[in-house]
């Protein structure tokens, strides 16, 4: 009965800036698939075309129908930033850290030693079918060493996790028994056993990669995706620029030829050689000729976000839309004919309909006031948003498993699937949007913005804001002049 065993789960920060611009980046997801896929497009183009016959037609829609197909982009290519103050990135010499716990100390290797030939690495690599049995078996050790090394420590069972062309080392002493064994995972962690008495000692090497600020920028003629390519960014990257601006621009129906991007990015290199990227530093996305801007900023708790580069917040308090791909089948309407009931009756939300199972997402955070069947609305999850806001989500087939009342939940949070309990005629989500208990249009209702950046912290964003600012104008423009020469 009770729920006063009930915890509220606690949600990392990451989590709400990772909620933000969902939308978007399921959007975009569509317009990333490869080209030869064209009947994915299609459907997102039909998608888009349902939704704005039912909008003010657009005008544009012809020009992003050729958009969506079309390939051409102007590109720009990535140019390494030259000079970066310290503030903007963290360049840390590659460094080895030893994460392996080994109580007597790891054989070194002699390095450079003119003196009696130290054993030496030889390295094997795992073919298809190939077990560390097999390889033990190659390398003439018995099984005994092999259940030796295998049951020296949990971790050590990373060996027997073997994917095809991975290079496994192994030292033998004179009389041919095991030394040692290693092999490298990725181009950043290395992991290795050593003898250690009777047994063998495991060890991980974790190289920290050095990270340089990069920057880019492009022009869309069809695609962000395509100029973001093409202007050298990562999918990862693209995603991230989508998450960033997803509340400000609609990137499966509103970007037009000529919007143009500015990105600072993390670059990891090992050795001068790239091994992936980092975060999104700041960026400058012009959408239709308005220009947004994002500054990323960790504060002194560590927590990272996104704010404008004045300080103000990127995220809204709510998102638009609890159902990704769902098509709106009955407005927010004062006097609507009930289509069970068959009587007047206002309809005080938007429908949604969408396949039984859909996820559907708290549209903004909060904390659940009810979990449970609510007469006519049938299995229903009310959410209330501090003393304003409060959002209902009803006929759903089922809640989020843990969900209970008292639970606070994070914007996109997953907190129950479509379905069609309570007065329905078939799968749907009726959402509710209440403010200081008012019933409104969830469709037109202006969404407050997040909090901005807190005063405590102002001093410090502003001074990384306009330096970050000041670095997309100076590295645009240097472009530029290398583009005349
Ligand atoms: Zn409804």
């Amino acid at each position: 009965m009770g729920h006063h065993k009930s915890k509220s789960p606690r949600y990392p920060k990451s989590h709400l800036m990772a909620a933000s611009g969902i939308a978007a980046a399921l959007s975009i997801f569509l317009l990333v698939i490869p080209t030869t896929e064209v009947e994915a497009k299609k459907t997102l183009v039909q998608l888009d075309l349902q939704e704005l016959r039912l909008e003010a037609s657009e005008p544009a829609l012809s020009e992003e129908l050729d958009a969506l197909i079309s390939e051409t982009v102007t590109l720009t290519s990535p140019l390494e930033l030259t000079s970066t103050s310290e503030s903007m990135h963290t360049t840390a010499s590659p460094e080895v850290v030893q994460a392996g716990i080994s109580l007597q100390p790891v054989a070194v290797e002699p390095v450079a030693s003119v003196a009696a030939p130290a054993p030496e690495w030889n390295s094997v690599t795992v073919a298809p079918g190939d077990t560390l049995s097999i390889l033990f078996q190659n390398a003439g050790l018995s099984a005994n060493t092999l259940h030796a090394v295998v049951n020296s420590s949990k971790d050590a069972k990373a060996f027997t996790r073997l994917r095809v062309g991975q290079e496994v080392d192994f030292k033998m002493d004179d009389e041919g028994q095991l030394l040692g064994m290693r092999s490298k995972l990725n181009s950043l962690e290395t992991i290795r056993i050593d003898r250690d008495g009777d047994s063998y000692a495991f060890s991980k090497d974790v190289i920290e990669p050095e990270v340089s600020t990069r920057f880019a920028n492009g022009s869309i003629d069809s695609s962000l995706f395509l100029a973001a390519q093409n202007a050298g960014l990562s999918h990862n990257l693209t995603m991230q620029m989508a998450n960033i601006f997803g509340y400000d621009v609609d990137f499966a129906r509103e970007i037009r030829q000529g919007d143009s991007f500015e990105v600072l990015f993390e670059e990891k290199h090992v050795d001068d050689q790239r091994v992936g990227t980092g975060n999104i530093l700041a960026a400058r996305f012009t959408n239709r000729g308005k220009t947004y801007t994002a500054v990323r900023y960790t504060d002194r708790n560590g927590q990272s976000s996104y704010y404008r580069a004045d300080g103000t917040s990127m995220r809204k308090a709510f998102i638009r839309t609890p159902v990704e791909f769902a098509r709106i089948s009955s407005r927010f309407n004062p006097g609507r004919r009930h289509p069970v009931l068959n009587k007047i009756r206002a309809h005080k939300g938007v429908d949604y309909a969408a396949a039984t199972g859909t996820p559907i997402k708290a549209t903004g955070d909060g904390r659940v006031v009810h979990v449970g069947r609510k007469g006519g609305y049938g299995n229903t999850v009310v959410i209330k948003h501090g003393q304003t806001y409060q959002t209902l989500y009803a006929h759903m087939s089922r809640y989020a498993s843990g969900l209970r009342a008292g639970s606070n939940v994070s914007q996109g949070q997953v907190i129950g699937y479509v379905g069609a309990t309570g007065l329905a005629t078939g799968p749907h989500l009726h959402y509710e949007f209440q403010v200081n208990g008012t019933h409104v249009d969830p469709l037109s209702v202006k969404l407050p913005a997040s909090d901005p950046i807190p005063q405590s912290e102002r001093t410090a964003f502003m001074t990384l804001s306009n330096q970050l600012m000041a670095s997309l104008d100076q590295q645009g423009a240097t472009q530029l002049a290398q583009l005349d020469d």
